[in-house]
């Protein structure tokens, strides 16, 4: 827990022990985990966190168990790869596209499906890049809804941000925009007037925050929401996660917490077998009891899909499907 207010994200193992986050002990253990998978707390997140072990902790500070990995956690396993027609696109529905315009993420989640590929150092395309997957969409008149997501769009620059919004408003088929996010809850600082006003378009914007627990809808997290709330429907995502919010009381409080801030919950993600992320594992049974105990004790509204990523690349399907 850090005895003082932090003015600046930490970014190594010795940070996070300065910060009493990790105990100096770890520090070594904890740097070869740093060489692999990106490590990022911001000020707002620490401020959170209690223990390392305690539901914000979990999520953001690194733990030696992630060089471990069992036999069936895969690299990518949500298989972008080969949906890829072009650098920095993924297309598996014909109706919508991923453009991944960076790979920078506020924080970076330790559960992570995309975690061999964020970092901070990684995967800004350039404009000539980003030009070609604009040029690619405004080719491709069946995708109705792009999908902005990373790493995370919102750490783009507001200039940055308005200029893209604005290339993909100006194609005429593109009819909806949603941005997918961590912003608000991780770094809510990042969402001033200027980046909230960079999203405006005459298109549907719809903004689908990430957050996996109740706490983190911190004051700071609520005036950045409520930036937001002026220019998007906000929707919420999650994955189910052991330790953070594998409680009906958790979830029941996570989605009430999203209701509040006028975030409807859309998905509650089975977590993505992704290399060291298994003590965060609830099996798929658990989920199902889980989510079928909030109905009735919620309302319709804070109730998400409970889905996972079909092997291969099949797309996301309900968890009682095929459980
Ligand atoms: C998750 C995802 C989408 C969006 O799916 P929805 O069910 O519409 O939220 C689109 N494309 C890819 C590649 C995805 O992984
Ligand atoms: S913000 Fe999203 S993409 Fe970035 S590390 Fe967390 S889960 Fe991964």
């Amino acid at each position: 827990m850090p005895e003082t207010t932090l003015s600046r994200t930490l970014r190594s193992a010795s940070e996070l022990a300065e910060a009493g986050l990790v105990a100096p002990a770890e520090v070594a253990a904890l740097e070869a985990v740093a060489s692999r998978y990106a490590i990022a707390v911001t000020p707002a997140v620490a401020a959170l966190i209690e223990t390392k072990d305690d539901p914000i902790g979990l999520q953001y500070v690194p733990d030696a168990a992630e060089l471990v990995t069992l036999s069936d956690e895969l690299d990518d396993p949500t298989a972008d790869a080969p949906f890829t027609p072009v650098k920095g696109i993924v297309r598996r529905y014909p109706d919508r596209a991923l453009l991944k315009p960076l790979l920078a993420c506020p924080v970076y989640c330790r559960f992570c499906f995309r975690r061999e590929v964020v970092g901070p150092d990684g995967g800004l395309l350039t404009e000539a890049e980003l030009r070609e997957a604009i040029a690619w969409l405004a080719a491709t008149p069946e995708v109705r809804e792009v999908i902005l997501t990373g790493g995370d769009p919102l750490m783009l620059s507001p200039r940055r941000l308005a200029w893209l919004v604005g290339e993909l408003s100006r194609i005429p088929h593109v009819e909806i925009i949603r941005v997918h996010t961590r912003v608000p809850v991780a770094d809510p600082e990042r969402v001033t007037e200027a980046l909230a006003a960079a999203l405006e378009t005459d298109r549907a914007l719809y903004l689908c925050v990430h957050a996996n627990h109740a706490r983190e809808f911190s004051d700071k997290a609520a005036g950045a929401l409520r930036r937001l709330a002026g220019k998007a429907a906000l929707l919420g995502q999650s994955v189910l996660l052991r330790g953070v919010n594998d409680s009906a009381a958790a979830l029941e409080d996570l989605f009430r917490a999203m209701l509040r801030h006028r975030v409807k919950p859309y998905y509650l993600h089975q977590l993505d077998k992704a290399p060291g992320t298994a003590r965060f594992r609830v099996e798929p049974a658990e989920g199902l009891r889980l989510v079928a105990a909030l109905r009735g004790r919620l309302s319709g509204l804070g109730q998400p899909s409970y889905v996972v990523e079909t092997a291969g690349g099949g797309g996301k399907v309900p968890v009682a499907w095929v459980a």
